[in-house]
């Protein structure tokens, strides 16, 4: 059997022509096969910078079909280069998918790096950046939306989501509902002539876009929920429960009853011998 071809990830600018790299543009030369999500936005890039090519489309609906395609294409020795509408192939666009089959295949997968509108926003936000989670586009459905945001309200790092314009404030209402009333940075356009990085809070934002109508793309960078805030919250829960039903909680989880009656202490900042003498004649 012949060498098996590689699959090229390559990052495509997220809106500005220029931010294509050299690497970029020789594979996208070389490839045998460009894979693109949309044809029409690859054809003017490739256009743009004079490269022919053969283009097949490989987008959401058609990616069972197309990816096969790919793959016997890649196990017959032809290279790929694979791109999305924008930015990294492979974040929030059906590239992943690809990815996982290559693998499964053993075939060889390597990235062009470039721009990704996920990273553009949070290092532009002004919200730590140094732990965030990438929450992508939340689910359609009402309930799994919910689900999905209360399943990161606690999350203290910062989480970063895409949307489009027409969904843009019922999002923004959604976030302000699970998570009250945030800091939230709104990037727009990014890397584009009206770019604009609004640093603000959920209900300044939802304020706005109830009287504006959102034009462009959007990546909302939310500040995640504040370490002290939850420590006060849970000693809060601590303060509706007795001293005897706080060493149960403890107890019930396996430890021993010393350990427990210390955990308690130090949960109330009071002292052993103050828990102790609360549960005299109560056992
Ligand atoms: N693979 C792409 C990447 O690496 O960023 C993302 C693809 S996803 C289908 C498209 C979403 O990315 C948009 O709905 C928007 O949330 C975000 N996005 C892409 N380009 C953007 C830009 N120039 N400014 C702001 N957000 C952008």
């Amino acid at each position: 059997m012949g060498k098996t071809g590689t699959l090229y990830l390559v990052a495509t600018p997220i809106g500005n022509l220029e931010d294509i790299t050299l690497r970029a543009l020789r594979i996208l030369k070389e490839a045998d096969i460009i894979a693109a999500e949309d044809t029409r936005q690859t054809l003017k890039l490739l256009n743009h910078f004079g490269i022919k090519n053969t283009l097949v489309s490989y987008y959401e609906h058609n990616k069972a079909e197309k990816g096969n395609y790919l793959i016997g294409q890649l196990l017959e020795g032809r290279n790929v280069a694979l791109v999305s509408d924008a930015g990294t192939p492979g974040i929030s666009d059906p590239g992943e998918d690809l990815v996982r089959l290559a693998a499964d295949n053993g075939i060889p997968v390597t990235l062009i790096p470039g721009p990704s509108a996920v990273i553009a926003g949070v290092v532009l936000s002004g919200l730590p950046s140094g732990r965030f989670a990438f929450e992508g586009f939340l689910p359609v459905n009402r309930r799994a939306r919910r689900e999905r945001l209360e399943s990161v309200s606690r999350d203290t790092r910062t989480l970063v989501f895409y949307e489009a314009p027409h969904k843009l404030i019922h999002t923004l209402k959604d976030l302000r509902d699970v998570f009250g009333n945030r800091r939230v940075a709104i990037a727009r356009e990014l890397t584009k002539r009206f770019e604009e990085v609004w640093r603000t809070t959920l209900d300044e934002a939802v304020a706005r876009y109830e009287k504006e109508t959102p034009k462009g793309e959007f990546v909302l960078i939310l500040e995640g929920a504040d370490e002290r805030g939850l420590q006060e919250e849970e000693k809060k829960s601590w303060e509706d429960i007795s001293i005897e039903e706080h060493v149960r909680m403890y107890t019930d989880s396996g430890l021993d009853k010393k350990e427990a009656m210390k955990r308690v202490a130090e949960d109330r900042g009071i002292s052993k011998r103050e828990v102790y003498s609360s549960l005299l004649g109560k056992d």
